[in-house]
């Protein structure tokens, strides 16, 4: 039997991915009354690294050492790109926010002071991020300009699926002093294990032990060591600081492949914010049928049991872009799913992909989506915001190629404060 209520709040955050996560933190931070709808679980795909701007221009393919410049040339050139509405210094508060948000959640996030980190990743190569979790920290410092050359031990875990320390190593060799691959067995996994389930199985000391009695025969002949990001899903970084005490080396993580420990990591932090910050987390409930009196929103939101009549002052889409719904893809246009808001898109489908699929421009479906005034306000065909107090934030955003510029978090983090920022300040002008 399907159940109804009403319920009724200042601000609506509909979608659960990074975006929402951070809007809901912020509408919190700010005393909004505030309900969060979706699933969270799309967090649990992504890399945990969060990236500023990581590649400009786009075409050169060029790695950016100092995000402050890169964005400089990029909001000059496209100043339809969501970074456009913001300046260095939002985007900079945007990372401590979040930063600061995880860290009383209990998940260490490291910032950086100012230039873009390289992080070693499990293909064996070195991606630029500007925040990285805590974990991860101490490879970054391999590879800043002035680093010293190290010896480096890459430990992978047998029957671990989508790590080799061989392939890591072959990628690094020609840029550190020596690296050494190693594997080490865990006591009782004969199978291939998912990162997930071995995350979990290291919260176990005995297993913990298992792993440092190997890595303890390597421990006179490197500088460092860096293993699969495997430290537990809670309390990563007592589990990774145990190993380094236990090893006597300095360790860190190395991020790997979807679906990822630094991922699920994160979900369960934001959730563990979310819950104490008094935010009405719908978890799994989807929205749909919006409808404005003219005054307030009212939305449904339903799960297989449940109808819900939803009323909100405001409303921040956070709802992603294909994987996420947020957007569909129709035979002939690209749709946006609750507001059928304007989607920005070439004009037909002949040209959403280029013929070479790894163009140096990238292809122009990478681009589509929700153009917004700077308040991060959808905009209508004649270029006007469609409401006053809707607000969309994250992936869904125009004009951000944000695979290729490295620009995910980023994106995702400043939009959603800038938008929860700009809806608080209207509203308080506005009175109540
Ligand atoms: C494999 C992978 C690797 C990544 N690696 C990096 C990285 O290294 N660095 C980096 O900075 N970023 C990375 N990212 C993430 C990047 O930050 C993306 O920009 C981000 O995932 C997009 O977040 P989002 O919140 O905009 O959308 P999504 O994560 O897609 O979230 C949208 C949410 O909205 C929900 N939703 C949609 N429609 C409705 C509805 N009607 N009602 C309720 N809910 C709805 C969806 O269920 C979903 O949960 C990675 C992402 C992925 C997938």
């Amino acid at each position: 039997m399907t159940e109804y209520r009403k319920m009724d709040c200042d601000l609506l955050v509909i979608g659960a991915g990074m975006a929402g996560m951070v809007a809901a933190a912020r509408a919190a931070s700010l005393g909004i009354r505030t309900i969060l709808a979706g699933n969270s679980g799309s967090l649990i795909f992504v890399s945990g690294m969060m990236d500023y701007l990581g590649v400009y221009p786009m075409e050169a393919r060029k790695s950016v050492a100092d995000p402050a410049l890169g964005l400089a040339g990029l909001r000059a050139a496209e100043p339809d790109h969501p970074y456009g509405s913001v300046d260095h210094e939002q985007i900079l508060q945007g990372f401590d926010f979040v930063k600061k948000v995880l860290g009383k959640a209990g998940l260490a996030y490291h910032l950086s002071g100012g230039r873009n980190l390289s992080v070693l990743t499990a293909m064996g190569t070195l991606k630029p991020s500007f925040m990285v979790p805590k974990t991860m920290e101490k490879g970054t410092r391999l590879f800043g300009e002035t680093a010293e050359k190290k010896s480096l031990l890459v430990i992978d875990i047998k029957g671990l699926q989508g790590f080799s320390a061989r392939q890591v190593a072959a990628g690094m060799e020609h840029r550190l002093a020596r690296v050494i691959p190693v594997t080490v067995e865990i006591p009782g996994i004969s199978q291939t294990i998912p990162p997930i389930v071995l995350a979990q199985l290291f919260e176990d000391p005995k297993v913990q032990e298992a792993f440092v009695r190997q890595v303890l025969a390597f421990s006179d002949k490197v500088d460092i060591a860096g293993m699969p990001a495997v430290c537990g899903v809670h309390n990563s970084l007592g589990i990774q600081q145990r190993l380094e005490n236990l090893t006597g080396l300095p360790l860190f993580e190395i991020p790997g492949l979807p679906p990822s420990v630094p991922g699920l990591r994160l979900k369960n932090a934001f959730e563990t914010s979310l819950a104490a910050s008094g935010v009405t987390f719908l978890s799994n409930v989807t929205i749909k049928d919006p409808v404005f009196n003219g005054k307030k929103f009212t939305l449904t939101g339903s799960t297989d049991n449940r109808e819900l009549s939803i009323s909100a002052g405001g409303v921040v889409l956070a709802t992603g872009r294909f994987p996420g719904n947020g957007l569909h893809a129709r035979r002939e246009r690209i749709v946006e799913t609750i507001f059928h808001l304007n989607v920005h898109q070439p004009v037909t489908r002949s040209l959403w992909h280029g013929t070479d699929f790894l163009t140096r421009q990238g292809h122009l479906v990478n681009r589509a989506g929700i153009e917004t005034d700077k308040d991060f306000r959808p905009l209508n065909k004649r270029g006007a915001p469609v409401f006053d107090h809707l607000y969309a934030v994250g992936s869904i955003l125009a004009h951000n190629d944000w695979i290729r510029l490295k620009s995910g978090a980023g994106v995702c983090l400043v939009s959603a404060c800038a938008a929860v920022d700009r809806f608080h300040k209207r509203r308080s002008k506005a009175g109540p």
